[in-house]
């Protein structure tokens, strides 16, 4: 029975690396019929951001990704089952770890230390000094302060007095420690270079990986599916296992994300210098007001952003590159996820997105464009204080518009530069289009065209096409001589969709009128 988990620390938004572990995890659990469990891990209260958390499930909401337990309602898919190993806040569950601690201590694998922060910084220095590294651990550890370098009577007398204390992790000399990652292979640790890990503060609180272990243990996770940020405390978080006696889950480490040039991990920065964002939605920091982009707010769909994250780490070992969730599910194998860093390509998703907008429907992708459309009308309205014929266009126009332009839009904020010819006439001409289409003779054509145009009585794309390529070919007038000034008539620039299309679209009167006003 596969149960995995997201334990994210609600220290600021969710970064787009975090909802790839998100996602893996939750492909894992559902790939197996598993259950999905959200943890925050709040026990740093320094570092606790307020609304984070809301972010965190938001965010994850808008991929799609949902969860069977989690502290928040909001946060479930539809078949969760209720709360069984909560509460899902380390917050909430404070008075659990001090317990665990004490035992670690009772049965010889954890210590007290009273060492004060003075002390551990000159000892720091000291070795620097020396051109060595300190590390808390057997080394050195009966030169300082602790239970294993004081008495008893010492040690009950400074914890009577309430003296300041840590619990550190009684780390072995001299053994090695055989891991294995699901991802990595086995892994060899030579103990000697680890410290004595604090797991208890005085304060009362756990850190981090104390909590975890205690929290992964009583919550039956059966794996543990984390960034690479994590392999190093492997070594530590293994040992907590075996000194609780405790069975010891899975582990899979997924590789780093890289910056778009392959060197070095991807951080916020890089977003900020290359123009793309780093985070899922937009966030507001609550103590700066600063502004972080989101994918969301940029125009992204979360199919494109889901799809594209899947491929960062993973991939199906064939040619497919289009999956959609349930897809991925059947696909995903923690077995092709590779060791070595994914390079992070913006280019890429925004390819995910074409893919994706060419399959929305064009009434969904209308609803989305409408207010669009609305708003560009009302600012020409009023900047030319007069009303455009096709102010007020209903959304089966605009649905319609879609389908000319659509395959050629990565985002819906394309849309208005591929189609505002369909909604208002053009007030200028491209200059060097216009050198190209409007020669000697040109005038007249358009006139006998507008003629040829009046004679069609049912205006349709069809009767369009054959009635003026007819006429073109009839009387051999070449096509260019017809087609350039009169699309950039309609468009105002020599692009666009097929020029029957547009015409049959914005009408017979409008249609002339815009040939006359180019011709004028
Ligand atoms: N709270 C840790 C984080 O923020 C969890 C790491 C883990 O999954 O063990 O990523």
């Amino acid at each position: 029975n596969v149960r995995v988990r997201f334990a994210p620390s609600p220290t600021g938004p969710l970064h787009i690396g975090g909802v790839r572990t998100a996602l893996f995890n939750y492909l894992f659990a559902k790939k197996h019929q598993g259950t999905f469990v959200l943890r925050i891990e709040d026990t740093d209260q320094t570092r606790y951001v307020e609304g984070a958390e809301k972010y965190i499930v938001d965010a994850l909401n808008w991929c799609g990704i949902l969860f069977d337990e989690a502290p928040t309602s909001t946060a479930f898919s539809a078949n969760s089952k209720n709360e069984t190993f909560g509460p899902y806040r380390q917050s909430e569950r404070k008075h659990l770890y001090k317990q665990y601690a004490n035992d670690l201590i009772a049965s010889g694998n954890a210590y007290y230390a009273f060492d004060t922060a003075e002390t551990l910084n000159f000892h720091r220095k000291d070795h620097e000094a020396k051109g060595k590294t300190f590390i808390y651990n057997w080394h050195n550890r009966l030169k300082l302060s602790n239970s294993l370098s004081l008495s008893a009577e010492e040690v009950k007398a400074k914890l009577d007095a309430g003296d300041d204390y840590v619990i550190r992790f009684k780390s072995p000399q001299d053994e090695t420690l055989h891991l294995t990652d699901i991802i990595r292979g086995d892994i060899k640790i030579d103990t000697n270079i680890l410290d004595d890990k604090v797991l208890f503060k005085s304060d009362g609180m756990p850190t981090y990986h104390l909590a975890n272990i205690v929290d992964d243990h009583l919550m039956e996770i059966t794996h543990v599916i984390r960034g690479e940020e994590w392999l190093p405390s492997l070594a530590l978080h293994y040992q907590l296992y075996k000194a609780f006696g405790w069975e010891v889950p899975e582990f899979a480490h997924l590789p780093l994300i890289l910056k778009p040039t392959g060197k070095g991990k991807l951080s916020k920065r890089d977003g900020d210098k290359l123009g793309f964002p780093v985070f899922p939605l937009e966030w507001t920091d609550p103590k700066s007001n600063d502004i972080s982009r989101g994918y969301k707010e940029d125009g992204y769909f979360p199919e494109a952003m889901v799809n594209f994250l899947a491929f960062l780490g993973w991939n199906p070992g064939t040619e497919q590159e289009i999956f959609n969730l349930d897809e991925l599910i059947e696909a995903f194998d923690l077995s092709r996820v590779n060791k070595s860093g994914a390079r992070f390509d913006p280019d890429k998703i925004k390819w995910f997105n074409h893919h994706y907008m060419q399959e929305q429907s064009h009434d969904d992708l209308a609803e989305l464009f409408k207010p669009i459309v609305d708003e560009k009308l009302d600012i020409i309205v009023s900047e030319t204080k007069q009303s455009t014929p096709h102010n007020d266009v209903d959304v089966n126009y605009i649905s319609m518009v879609i389908g000319l332009i659509k395959e050629r839009a990565t985002f819906i904020s394309d849309f208005w530069g591929l189609s505002h010819f369909f909604f208002q006439a053009p007030e200028t001409y491209d200059e060097k289009a216009s050198k190209k289409a409007f020669k000697e003779g040109t005038k007249e054509l358009m006139l006998e065209l507008v003629s040829i145009i009046n004679t069609i009585e049912d205006f349709s794309v069809e009767n369009l096409q054959t009635k003026i390529k007819g006429w073109i070919t009839d009387n051999e007038i070449g096509f260019g001589k017809v087609m350039m000034p009169l699309r950039l008539a309609l468009v105002g620039a020599l692009q666009g969709p097929d020029v029957f299309d547009i015409m049959f679209m914005i009408g017979e009167g409008e249609s002339v009128k815009r040939i006359e006003a180019a011709i004028a």
